[in-house]
């Protein structure tokens, strides 16, 4: 039944749990049109969110408990922010205010009714920042534990629809990936085909955050940046993951603009498990003998090699030059480098 249908609309129930509350602030940036013009228009209706709602105390309780026990209708249950298990698995590290009841415990009842289950952010869905390190609150995902299936709900749950979690990952996630997610979930048209290997909607994760880069001339003849503000690319030396990283961002950008990349940092591969965690620095690039070790995910290692090496003998000095300037040093206009 599509949410037009439902005199209540889509129903959603967002809680927080172990995250900074940056998705919820990155879903209000939301535009072209706006967070609630969004909403209303799509029949999608917020049965209660922690930083929009106007209910708290024991008009909460009341509602959670309804939706527990099937009195009220919950269509997409969203979490933001990763699931504290500890500790010792007590979940008492976040307990839900006012009810003495872990947040865990909370979120473990809704999602046994919830017709769809969605990890909002890169903490729900693998427990992303949160977890990092020695981790002591036992932080994990809703359906993952870094790369690993499990997490706090295991791998064999299916919300009521018959769906694993849906990952809405990113560190935060981008305010058009959580909308359309719904809107489409509003519609009944997302299966399991449309998630991608990670239960990521693969609305934006059939993506690179290289397509789209406006470094994409360094890129192709290897015009590399050496510091954050080159204008040259940033996988050689920065340790971008552009062409690794599934994600939509130079495509959909960000606050109407622009992107990490654009911004001048590289891609961290925010919307990937364990980005947080990469072993190295981000802003160095790893290499062995002097080739980066995380190459195209689409590409060859020797084809890739022997491209590299045939652009850099072939880069038009305009590029060379931009590439390891803060600003354009040699427009096309100017361009008559004899080369
Ligand atoms: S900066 Fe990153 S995303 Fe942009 S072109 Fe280079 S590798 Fe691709
Ligand atoms: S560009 Fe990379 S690090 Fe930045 S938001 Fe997109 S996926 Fe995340």
């Amino acid at each position: 039944m599509a949410a037009s249908e439902r005199e209540d609309g889509f129903t959603v129930l967002w809680l927080q749990s172990g995250g900074c509350g940056g998705c919820t602030m990155s879903l209000l940036c939301a535009e072209a049109p706006d967070l609630f013009t969004t909403l209303d228009s799509a029949g999608i209706r917020f049965l209660w969110h922690p930083s929009f709602s106007e209910a708290t105390g024991e008009e909460v309780t009341a509602m959670l408990e309804a939706v527990c026990a099937g009195e009220t209708r919950l269509d997409a249950l969203c979490v933001e922010g990763s699931l504290l298990r500890g500790p010792n698995g007590t979940g008492r590290f976040h307990v839900l205010a006012g009810t003495d009841t872990p947040m865990v415990r909370w979120v473990e009842r809704l999602a046994a009714v919830a017709r769809y289950t969605l990890a909002i952010g890169t903490c729900a869905a693998f427990g992303g920042v949160t977890s990092a390190g020695p981790n002591p609150t036992e932080a994990c995902g809703l359906q993952y534990e870094g790369e690993q299936s499990g997490g706090l709900l295991g791998d064999a749950y299916r919300s009521g629809a018959g769906l694993p979690v849906i990952n809405v990952a990113g560190c935060p996630t981008h305010p058009g990936w959580v909308l359309e997610t719904l809107m489409t979930l509003a519609l009944d048209g997302m299966g399991d085909p449309l998630l991608d290997d990670l239960a990521r909607p693969a609305l934006y994760t059939d993506h690179l955050v290289h397509h789209g880069c406006a470094r994409n001339e360094y890129y192709e003849y290897k015009a590399s940046a050496e510091v954050p503000s080159d204008l040259g690319c940033m996988m050689e030396h920065m340790g971008c993951l552009g062409t690794q990283a599934r994600a939509d961002c130079n495509i959909r950008p960000w606050n109407g603009t622009g992107s990490c990349t654009d911004g001048g940092y590289p891609c961290v591969n925010c919307t990937a498990p364990e980005f947080e965690e990469p072993g190295h620095h981000f802003l160095e690039t790893p290499k062995v003998a002097g080739i980066p070790i995380g190459l195209p995910t689409d590409m060859p290692k020797a084809w890739f090699v022997a491209l590299a090496s045939l652009a850099k003998s072939a880069t038009p000095r305009r590029v060379r030059e931009n590439a390891v300037a803060d600003h354009i040093v040699n427009s096309p206009a100017k361009e008559h480098d004899g080369e």
